[in-house]
């Protein structure tokens, strides 16, 4: 059985082919800086038509969609019913949902009889407790607005998770483990069980840690104030927190290993403000979980710098495991339809 996962970013797009019978990748085909200025490739569609692969031979065509909201909690059959769904969730992901979307209609296209499937970034966070995915704001907000606690990175986490299990040679369900997705994009989850029982990024993924280019958890008050006292507009501020913060914002650049190699005071400063974040994080969830078998680094900070994860796991007192394991988003994609097929 032959599976194609196309994994479209906002300015890239991730496609492969797996054989599922021996596992191995077939294709992988990146193709970057999509709408960018001085690129040939305007948008999505041709991206999708520089593939070189006849869609119409494989059995399943997986796509990540970033944002399920609460109507996906699994993976799903693309149907009419779940492309407008997927459309309604734009105003939660306008950076993101558009151009999965866009991924899914060009492939629909090309392959119309090929069953499709929508693996969603927040389906495996979809059951922590209300009072892991509630704000504390009026409750209308969530019951009328959906505003709350969604998170995303959700393939990547039980991705993780998985190999963990196999690793430790335990059941997935029993495993209470924290997991750190540390890339350009970062978030953090606390598993008990098996299930995602909190997560950092939150109602959209600026919540958390300090990432390459987001501030992560700053006091809501500095929006208002930015607004009404230095008189930036919404969009501004938006664009600020999402593209100009993190440690872009205080040290110049989003590359972490550029980052450690120039190794000045902001450079320092950045990895400093960074670092302290992530293990705010690690104790809070320490102290939801209690006994925590494995702490577990993935994303391309988390799986190549040891420098980072050993200052991370400074002055954590654990008995966990420590665990790097490389995460591999399509082949949880690509698993994903597997099961949707089989049902
Ligand atoms: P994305 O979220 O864009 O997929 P990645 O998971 O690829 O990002 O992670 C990119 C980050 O990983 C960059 O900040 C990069 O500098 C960092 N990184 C990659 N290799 C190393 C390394 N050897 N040491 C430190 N940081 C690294």
């Amino acid at each position: 059985m032959k599976i194609a996962v196309i994994n479209s970013g906002s300015s890239s797009l991730k496609f492969k082919l797996f054989d599922m019978e021996t596992g191995d990748v077939l294709k992988t085909i990146l193709v970057e800086h999509i709408g960018e200025k001085n690129s040939k490739i305007k948008n999505h569609h041709d991206a999708l038509e520089s593939i070189d692969v006849d869609l119409n031979l494989v059995d399943a065509i997986g796509h990540r969609v970033v944002h399920g909201g609460e109507e996906f909690k699994k993976s799903i059959l693309i149907e009419e019913r779940v492309i407008k769904t997927i459309q309604e969730l734009i105003p939660l992901a306008p950076l993101h949902n558009p151009a999965n979307l866009e991924g899914i209609l060009v492939a629909i296209n090309k392959a119309p009889s090929v069953p499709q499937i929508a693996v969603f970034d927040t389906a495996f966070h979809s059951i922590m407790p209300p009072e892991a995915y509630l704000y504390a704001i009026p409750y209308e907000m969530y019951e009328k607005h959906k505003i709350r606690r969604y998170g995303f990175h959700g393939t990547s986490h039980s991705y993780v998770l998985k190999q963990t299990a196999i690793k430790l040679q335990k059941d997935a369900r029993e495993l209470n483990i924290i997991t750190l997705h540390l890339g350009n994009g970062a978030s953090i989850c606390a598993i008990e069980n098996g299930i995602s029982i909190d997560t950092s990024m939150g109602f959209t993924p600026l919540e958390g840690l300090i990432m390459g280019s987001r501030s992560g958890d700053i006091d809501p008050a500095i929006i208002f104030y930015m607004q009404r006292e230095l008189g930036l507009s919404v969009d501004e501020v938006d664009s600020m927190l999402n593209k100009k913060s993190g440690l872009l914002g205080i040290c110049g650049n989003n590359d972490v290993r550029a980052i450690i190699e120039t190794n000045d005071e902001k450079s320092k400063l950045a990895l400093d403000m960074m670092i302290r974040r992530i293990k705010k994080y690690i104790g809070s969830y320490m102290a939801l979980l209690g006994r925590v078998d494995a702490i577990v680094f993935t994303g391309g900070i988390g799986e190549n710098s040891s420098y980072i994860r050993d200052r991370v796991l400074e002055n954590v007192r654990h008995e966990s495991k420590i665990l790097v394991i490389k995460t591999d988003e399509e082949l949880e994609i690509a698993m994903e339809c597997l099961g949707v097929l089989k049902k």
